[in-house]
């Protein structure tokens, strides 16, 4: 079966790249009967963000991107946290070093920065900087002499004179090689365990992605480079290698590499922003992936999460196209929300009502706030909502204070002057008894056949500055309705006054 997995460090919270990474491995496992897993990579000590590892449990939870295998649920090859796993990442370097695939080295930092800093004025220029000194001069007795006696030391690889190539799923044929001098040969022989006797990201990766028989690594492009090497350490224990997939880096419309600059924050701040997790799932899917389609078939762009476990392909990844187009992410929740809002009995409408009601109160600071108007409000308005959180915002607020007037501003909107608008604010006044949602149309003419010379869009606007202040957006016959006579009638009154 396949087998896939989320491999995060705990050294973030979980952001927009990391959660389509997940998705794309949760949504291969899913749509071919398979498992996903969770595997926290938190052998780097000194990396470590307080509430990381907390925050990717709840992100995915939220997302309903649930895990088959992992810390929060165990499993056949418990531990899934690497910190807790240093028992089996020294038993399999012990196998490297007994093979002579492995060595220790004890060379001190000073030494290793010498090394790289004389490798930098090499010409050609080497990409690796390590001299074999301790592979060359310490056999393996003196070698395990010295740790028996206490002596600091990594354990390096003995990386192949040259990488294999690999075949990417996406990308075809890999070959990568480090580069090198031809007289001053230097090694990448990387380090798979540190002096601390914890893995190295290449070691620890590859001997769980083993044994926790993964079929299929789907991951960032910025890992790309790290494959070659654990293509070689498979090759070294003789295992079988996975499957590899690199998927494009996100970057902004414009093509740079998104950043906080960007407006990339993670996944749960876009939770307290208003967003919901079926937009952030179907925005995160399409960085790089399609819908297979039949040629000139168009289809829509939305999909669940439950869709996508029946429908997604492998086949549909990208090579490119992995912009964050920021507009999408409200036209999805602005899709989803109106979709959940339709049903006013849902649970999801009732509490939307209730965290509505408590905001507003907050906001305006009104203490007699009435929920049914809340209530009434939002089950007109809901569809012109991006997300939640708009509603308590100056745009919706007229629904439930009595807009600020400034009719200087509503003057030169309109280019009329002060005459005509208290002509037409009287004429407003007069009908005031059929200001409402069903007579506001004959309403409007009867002004219009009393004083021909107004423009319609006059009066028109004039109506509604004196209901909504400057809001605009909401249909007036709609506000009128909201608002109600009694409150149509304040509001005209106190507007001419
Ligand atoms: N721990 C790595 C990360 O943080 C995993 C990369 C991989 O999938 O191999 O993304």
């Amino acid at each position: 079966p396949v087998r896939t997995r989320f491999a995060p460090s705990p050294t973030g919270f979980l952001h927009l790249g990391s959660l389509r990474t997940a998705l794309y491995n949760y949504l291969l496992a899913k749509s071919t009967a398979g498992q996903f897993l969770l595997r926290l990579e938190d052998t780097d000590q000194n990396r470590l963000v307080e509430g990381a590892e907390e925050n990717i449990y709840d992100t995915l939870k939220w997302l309903s991107v649930g895990i088959d295998e992992g810390p929060t649920v165990s499993g056949p090859f418990a531990p899934y946290r690497q910190s807790e796993r240093s028992e089996i990442y020294r038993k399999y370097s012990d196998e490297l070093l007994q093979k002579g695939l492995a060595y220790r080295c004890f060379c001190s930092k000073e030494r290793l920065d010498g090394l790289r800093d004389s490798a930098r004025l090499l010409k050609p220029p080497t990409t690796v900087s390590y001299d074999r000194h301790c592979l060359e001069h310490i056999s393996l007795e003196e070698s395990n002499q010295l740790s028996k006696e206490g002596k600091s030391f990594t354990i390096r690889f003995k990386s192949p004179d040259s990488y294999p190539e690999f075949t990417d799923l996406l990308h075809g044929t890999i070959n990568l090689q480090p580069q090198v001098n031809p007289t001053d040969r230097r090694y990448e022989d990387p380090v798979l365990l540190k002096s601390d006797g914890l893995p190295t990201y290449h070691f620890a990766n590859v001997i769980d992605d083993h044994l926790m028989k993964i079929t299929h690594v789907i991951r960032g492009e910025e890992w790309v480079a790290s494959t070659p090497k654990h293509i070689a350490l498979y090759n070294a224990f003789g295992w079988e290698k996975p499957k590899f997939v690199h998927i494009p880096l996100l970057t902004t419309v414009s093509g740079k590499k998104l950043s906080k600059r960007s407006g990339d924050i993670d996944i749960m701040s876009l939770k307290k922003k208003g967003y919901l997790p079926e937009a952030l799932v179907n925005f995160s899917v399409l960085f790089g992936w399609n819908p297979k389609r039949e040629l000139g078939e168009k289809t829509s762009e939305v999909h669940t999460l439950d869709d996508l476990t029946k429908t997604w392909l492998l086949s549909g990844l990208t090579k490119g196209n992995a912009k964050v187009d920021w507009k999408k992410l409200d036209f999805f929740n602005k899709h989803y929300l109106s979709e959940k809002l339709k049903n006013s009995s849902s649970d999801f409408f009732r509490n939307c009502v209730t965290e509505s009601h408590q905001s507003l109160t907050k906001t305006l600071k009104l203490d007699n706030l009435d929920v049914t108007q809340v209530e009434k409000v939002l089950k007109m308005i809901y569809p012109s909502l991006t997300t939640i959180n708009d509603f308590d915002t100056e745009q919706y607020h007229y629904f439930f204070v009595k807009p600020a007037y400034d009719k200087s501003e509503l003057l030169s909107k309109l280019k009329i002057n002060e005459d005509i608008l208290k002509v037409i604010g009287q004429e407003l006044v007069t009908h005031l008894d059929s200001l409402t949602h069903s007579s506001f149309n004959t309403t409007i003419g009867d002004i219009l056949t009393d004083i021909p010379t107004l423009k319609k869009k006059a009066v028109f606007q004039t109506l509604r500055y004196a209901l909504s202040g400057p809001q605009s957006g909401i249909n007036l016959p709609i506000i009128l309705e909201l608002l109600g006579p009694e409150e149509v009638k304040e509001r005209v009154t106190a507007f001419n006054k």
